[in-house]
């Protein structure tokens, strides 16, 4: 049985839902006493060289990049929330060394300068690495590579294509068969597997308060629960305004990914998009013995609807993707984080996946938002005459990226050209999403479509294929 009809044939499953009845509905990796107390927020008026919006990845990022360049210089960094979060601090914590939301798509989006965008991911996977370490932040970073799965046959063909593409650009990856897989890890939902080895895995709310810990040490300042409501250009810079304050700088980068862009020509680029995931408690050795999995890769499906999977430190499983869910209106609330049709329909899957598995429980449950664009992947971009830059768009794939992206951000608000903003992919941006009621709509037939051909051996209709042929379309 391939993994779409084993989730196909399951309508109701009592143990999926019984395995969540004491789920808590808050991201696991936040609900840690490791989190940090909140920094105050803004309140009067202050200035500084640099402000960065946004305490992501990217932001972070931002910040310990600046200080590296510049060691004297006033960084401020600003959040609506908390450091970490949102996306940075809720998702699977999966690290790939692409920045272009795989490698194939980074071909053909870019053919002349892919083998350079390749090159310019491992070496920023490397950097992570290196600032993890040096930094001393102890958020589990373990580079296991990630082992894509195929579970139906149509995937067999599209995963034997990835392999002769890593082949091609020459990132490391074994091929496994059905024997080799299930000596690996064990379901009967998986038919062949491609492990490429340019990723890791991490726990990424300890990723984000390590780094903020790094850029406090470096003298970075930082407001939290400070919602940026306004940029505006002035003669010497840049003025924010805030609820309870105001906030002068000479430059400005927006890390702000899913949220309402600051910037209006930004609002039709990104549209945010809820991606939910789910974890496990942690396995006894007798079931881990049951499923294998000692090399502990992440996993990801390799059909066009995508469950990612992982090992914890503390052999907890954690379980997201399938279903990505568009609100009418570009909406992002609280009350859209707990879908109990989603959070029970990956239950499903997870069991389907793992029937060996019965009886084990969820401890969480939980979602968070995803810059989406069209092109899939990071863009870039300044305003103001230079003074603000932005790195937006990541589409689920931002783990590693944001750290380049927040280099390229720099980059171009320092006003100088630099080997990175001279990339095609830099300066090239997405098309825009169409208004409502037309954006909700076509994302809506997109979805679908998407589901269709993931469930019906993996035939896209016509709407796709003509997305694919122009180069666009929406994921997650
Ligand atoms: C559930 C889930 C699972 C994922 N899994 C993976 C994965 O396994 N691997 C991978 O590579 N990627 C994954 N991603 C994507 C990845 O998490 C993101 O691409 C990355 O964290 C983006 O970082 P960021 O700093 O740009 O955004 P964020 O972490 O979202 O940070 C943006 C910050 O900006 C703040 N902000 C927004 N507007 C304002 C404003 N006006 N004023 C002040 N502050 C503002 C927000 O409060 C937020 O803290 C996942 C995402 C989700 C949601």
């Amino acid at each position: 049985m391939t993994a779409g009809s084993a989730r196909q044939t399951i309508k109701t499953d009592a143990r999926g839902l019984d395995a969540l009845r004491d789920a808590e509905p808050t991201p696991f990796w936040l609900d840690s006493s490791e989190a940090p107390a909140a920094r105050p927020a803004l309140t009067g008026a202050d200035e500084c060289d640099l402000a960065i919006v946004g305490a992501g990845f990217t932001g972070l990022w931002a910040a310990v990049q600046a200080k590296g360049r510049d060691p004297g210089s006033d960084v401020v960094v600003l959040d609506a929330g908390r450091i970490g979060g949102q996306a940075s601090g809720r998702n699977g914590g999966i690290c790939e060394a692409s920045l272009t939301h795989g490698v194939a798509r980074g071909a053909e989006l870019f053919p002349s300068e892919a083998a350079q965008l390749i090159a310019l991911g491992l070496e920023n996977l490397d950097a992570i690495e290196k600032s993890i370490s040096d930094g001393g932040i102890d958020c589990g970073w373990e580079r296991t590579g990630v082992l894509d799965i195929a579970g139906a046959a149509w995937q067999v063909e599209g995963l034997r294509e990835a392999r002769d593409h890593y082949d091609r650009v020459g990132i490391a990856q074994e091929w496994l068969d059905r024997e080799a897989l299930r000596a690996e890890i064990r379901s009967t939902t998986h038919e062949a597997g491609l492990w490429h080895h340019d990723a890791a895995i991490l726990d990424p709310a300890r990723l984000a308060w390590g780094l903020a810990r790094i850029c406090a040490e470096k003298g970075v300042r930082f407001y939290e629960r400070t919602p940026v409501t306004e940029l505006r250009r002035t003669a010497a810079g840049v003025g924010l305004r805030t609820p309870w304050g105001a906030l002068r700088a000479r430059r400005v980068v927006l890390a702000t990914n899913a949220f309402r862009p600051l910037l209006r020509r930004l609002r039709l680029h990104v549209v945010p998009v809820y991606d939910y995931v789910l974890m496990t408690e942690p396995l006894t050795p007798r079931q881990l013995d049951a499923i294998g999995w000692s090399r502990r890769q992440a996993l990801a499906d390799a059909g066009y609807l995508v469950h990612y999977y992982r090992l914890t430190q503390d052999q907890r499983i954690l379980w997201g993707g399938w279903d990505a869910i568009y609100h009418y209106g570009n909406r992002i609330a609280a009350e859209l984080e707990l879908r109990p049709t989603v959070h029970a329909k990956l239950a499903e899957h997870f069991f389907a996946t793992f029937p060996q598995l019965e009886g084990l429980r969820f401890t969480h449950r939980w979602a968070g938002v995803i810059d989406t664009c069209s092109r899939f992947c990071v863009f870039w971009g300044t305003a103001l005459g230079g003074r603000v830059s932005y790195s937006l768009g990541y589409t689920g794939l931002g783990v590693a990226a944001s750290r380049f992206g927040a280099q390229v951000a720099l980059d171009l608000v320092g006003g100088t050209p630099t080997e990175l903003t001279q990339l095609q992919m830099v300066r090239s941006q997405p098309l825009p999403f169409p208004p409502e009621p037309l954006r909700f709509a076509l994302i809506e037939v997109t979805r679908r479509s998407t589901e269709h051909a993931e469930l019906r051996g993996g035939r896209r209709n016509a709407w796709l294929r003509t997305l694919d042929r122009c180069g666009v379309g929406f994921d997650s």
